[in-house]
């Protein structure tokens, strides 16, 4: 009898791989344990075992797997099932939702080592200067990275200096499988077990009255066993008998200390063992406990709609303690877990040891480690809260999860597939799991508030804030009016400026909201009109006066300001619109004695870039934030008493079915940030345009009447929730046949689809990193079949792919495009 294997590849296959296995490797083999296995010429992967059969290829023949990576699965199979659903759902393949969803440590790549050829007659004098720096480099050390090499001679390219240098014997390569995570060991000491005993102890310690040093240590060892009982860190020891690292190093070689190690993990809370008991809920949140329960027990999908700082999240942490009683796992997901160190704290108080964080911006180590953690089912790991990609874990028995700011579009993943949307991936694995799962926000997105309008969702609301403090007061500036007479200091209408003076001399905080980075959008000539572009996109450049440099916002080129206009040459450069950094700088001329900060994707990069800012801000260290819509997401400050939107037309005009209602939760959200405690808070929005629906609508916090006329617009033109959509992504650096192709596909697709086919239709920025960008955008009506309208794209595509001018046209599916 043969075995065979089919394999996940992460890369993006149609298809299983099946490789041979012999009769034992079957037999250890389970679906979720990870392969070494040859693919292609001479490339080896990680592959994921999705099942053991017995059937033979008909088409290829199995090649043998190089290595067996697990002992056990480190995948189960109610992730195989998600899997396969996001695969299928969003039109991608397994492969790829294989690679987004483990930590990258878990896909073992072969890389190239670079070795001192021992056998070789080197002439040195014959060697170029950058063959010299790696032959050199070779003396020192055995072998050497590709990355490494590249960092000696200074340069990306690096195969040329290869192949001179195995040509002229200098060096070998190897091919070596390695494993990117170590896990971190911690060292530990206990006393020898010769001296266990009293007696022995005691002769011991006499021995020792010659060497103080010595005897220190082993009595403080003695003093803090004697306290706890855990085991004692050797960083521990040294501090505490104040013995350095050799003289408990020698002990260790007598063997009066035996040194163990013990593997820990990365992720450590280092907050109080007691826990704060959670707070008695008010007569409002008791109310949509209830109410989300009773949804519960219903099987139901359910809605938490709370106004701004009423309190949502005492309520979560009700139903995170309700359910981690029962032993199950909850997962809190968030939109970016970037912003939310305030909320880790508050239930670390709740919660402590049981919490662990997932997010990509820890590091390989840290996400393995909480990978295991969950894996093992482990305390530690109980509650977990995340970003997007925390969906992946490998939960066995999930009884919770809370999507909190469930409107958020960063929930959907934009590049590189799977495509999909973290709120309803959520859904789907809550019923796998059958799991509660809650969606909880201010501003419910237009799809989700629609469900639970039908019935399909559970409903439940607060719509008060915690502590009867009153919703903020939100006014309208007409800055058109203002310019005309001349009330206006740089981009702050006296109205706004008189508002910060106040709150300034009253010792409050102010939050300024400006949705664009750097200085200014663009800049022009006012003698010629032109304005530097990005020679990769079909964009302006992006002033950044901090750094002299103008940049592109889609690729990251950038290029140092130029005196004169390049085009023409004169010196009458001016800027148009504005960002973040002009209204600091503006600031800084109005409000001298202000602090002021700036909190932007430009001030905010590493791990602890938010924190640090935010931090300062609470401890009021600062008088003034100006930021992007970061500074909208789930911040809880105590002594902001106003807020200042700089510009809200440019919310309004975008080119986009949602731009209203992003704009109402945006605008909702940041005014939400106003006045959280005692004193209500006020909220300054300047426009062109005060009439505007939407910022009516905001001003009286009327969320209703904008869900009204944004479901009804949807309807007349047939977007979601009435419809679902579908939209295609082209890719091409030549524009003709770019143009070509998509004409071709949207024929195809109207032949099939009928009138729902829009485009091909240039986007907005239809030219980035020198790749031509076209659209076409599928719209699918109720009655229709989703399952067979993709099937019948799927079908087209293979068609379009045989067309061998448009093999090289990317094709990128996005599904419930937002
Ligand atoms: P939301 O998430 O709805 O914006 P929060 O949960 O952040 O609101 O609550 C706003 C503030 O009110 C927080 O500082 C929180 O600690 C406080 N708070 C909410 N509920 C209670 C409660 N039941 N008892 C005491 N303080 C509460
Ligand atoms: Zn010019
Ligand atoms: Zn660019």
């Amino acid at each position: 009898m043969q075995y065979f294997i089919d394999v996940i590849l992460p890369i993006p296959l149609e298809k299983l791989f099946t490789y041979s296995v012999s009769e034992t490797e079957a037999e250890f083999l389970r679906p979720g344990m990870r392969v070494g296995v040859p693919f292609g010429k001479s490339k080896i992967y990680t592959g994921l075992v999705h099942n053991v059969h017995t059937n033979k290829p008909e088409i290829y023949e199995a090649k043998e797997i190089d290595r067996i990576l697990d002992e056990h699965p480190v995948i189960n199979t109610i992730q195989l099932k998600h899997w396969q659903w996001i695969a299928d759902y969003y039109m991608c393949t397994i492969g790829e939702v294989f690679r987004s969803a483990v930590p990258g440590a878990f896909l073992l790549e072969s890389e190239t080592l670079i070795l001192r050829n021992d056998e070789g007659d080197v002439d040195e004098s014959k060697l170029e200067d950058d063959e010299f720096l790696v032959y050199e480099a070779l003396q020192h050390q055995a072998l050497l990275k590709v990355q490494e090499v590249s960092a000696i001679i200074d340069r990306k390219n690096i195969l040329p200096v290869l192949n001179r240098l195995i040509e002229k014997n200098v060096i070998l390569l190897k091919e070596e499988m390695y494993e990117q995570y170590k896990p971190k060991l911690v060292r530990y000491v206990k006393l020898g077990k010769d001296y266990l005993e009293e007696e022995k102890l005691e002769a011991l310690l006499n021995d020792l009255s010659r060497a103080p040093k010595q005897s220190q240590v082993v009595l403080s060892l003695f003093q803090i066993q004697a306290t706890s009982k855990k085991p004692i860190k050797v960083t521990e020891l040294e501090q505490a008998s104040g013995g350095s690292k050799a003289v408990i190093k020698s002990l260790v070689k007598k063997e009066i200390l035996e040194e163990y190690f013990v593997r820990t993990d990365r992720v450590s809370y280092d907050g109080e063992e007691e826990n704060y008991d959670l707070k008695d809920l008010n007569e409002y949140q008791e109310k949509a406990f209830e109410d989300v329960s009773k949804s519960f027990a219903e099987d139901k999908v359910t809605l938490l709609h709370g106004v701004t700082s009423s309190g949502k999240t005492e309520v979560y942490v009700k139903l995170i303690e309700e359910c981690i009683q029962k032993g199950k796992q909850a997962l809190y997901l968030l939109p970016e877990i970037a912003l939310t160190t305030q909320l880790i704290s508050r239930l670390q108080e709740y919660f402590g040891e049981k919490v662990s964080v997932y997010h990509s911006k820890y590091s390989v180590q840290e996400r393995v480690e909480v990978w295991n953690n969950v894996l093992a089912k482990k305390d530690k790991a109980q509650i977990v809260i995340g970003a997007r990609s925390a969906l992946f874990l490998p939960y066995s028995d999930l009884g919770l999860i809370v999507v909190d700011e469930e409107h958020e579009s960063s929930f959907k993943q934009f590049d590189p597939a799977p495509r999909y949307h973290a709120r309803d991936a959520a859904i789907v694995l809550a019923k796998f799991h059958d799991s509660n799962i809650l969606l909880g926000s201010a501003t419910p997105s237009v799809e989700t508030f629609y469900n639970a309008k039908i019935g399909k969702y559970g409903y439940a609301s607060i719509t008060r804030r915690f502590g009867n403090v009153l919703m903020p007061d939100i006014e309208l500036v007409d800055i058109k009016e203002q310019s005309r007479k001349r009330r206006m200091k740089g981009h702050f209408s006296e109205r706004l400026f008189l508002a910060i003076q106040e709150a300034l001399e009253a010792g409050e905080q102010v939050i300024l909201f400006q949705n664009r980075r750097g200085y200014a959008p663009i800049v022009e000539c006012s003698t010629c009109g032109h304005s530097p572009q990005c020679p990769n996109c079909d964009v302006s450049l992006t002033y950044h006066q901090y750094k002299k440099q103008l940049r592109c916002h889609y690729c990251g080129y950038h290029m140092a300001l130029q005196e004169s206009c390049q085009a023409c040459g004169s010196h009458t450069l001016d800027t148009k619109g504005f960002g973040t950094e002009q209204v600091e700088k503006e600031l800084e001329t109005l409000f001298p004695d202000a602090k002021t900060w700036r909190m932007d994707l430009d001030t905010t990069r590493g791990k602890h870039g938010y924190e640090k800012i935010i931090t300062a801000f609470e401890q009021q260290e600062m008088d003034i934030l100006v930021g992007t819509q970061m500074l909208t997401k789930g911040l809880d400050f105590r002594n902001v008493s106003l807020v200042g939107i700089m510009n809200a037309d440019s919310l309004l005009n975008f080119p986009d079915y949602r731009a209203h209602e992003r704009c109402f939760q945006l605008l909702t959200q940041v005014a939400g940030r106003a006045g959280r405690t005692k004193k209500r808070g006020k909220v300054l929005i300047q426009s062109y345009n005060p009439y505007h629906q939407i910022l009516q609508q905001v001003s009286t916090h009327d969320y209703d009447t904008m869900f009204k006329e944004q479901l009804y617009e949807r309807e007349q033109y047939k977007y979601p929730p009435s419809n679902r959509i579908i939209k295609i992504t082209f890719k091409h650096k030549e524009y003709n046949k770019l143009n070509e192709a998509t004409e071709w596909f949207a024929k195809a697709l109207r032949t099939t689809l009928g009138g729902n086919v829009l485009g091909p239709e240039y986007p907005p920025v239809a030219r980035v990193r020198n790749q031509f960008l076209k659209n076409i955008l599928i719209k699918i009506p109720h009655a229709q079949s989703v399952v067979k309208t993709k099937a019948a794209i799927k079908k087209i595509e293979k068609s379009f792919n045989s067309v061998s001018q448009f093999r090289s046209v990317r094709v990128i599916y996005n599904v419930d495009h937002i």
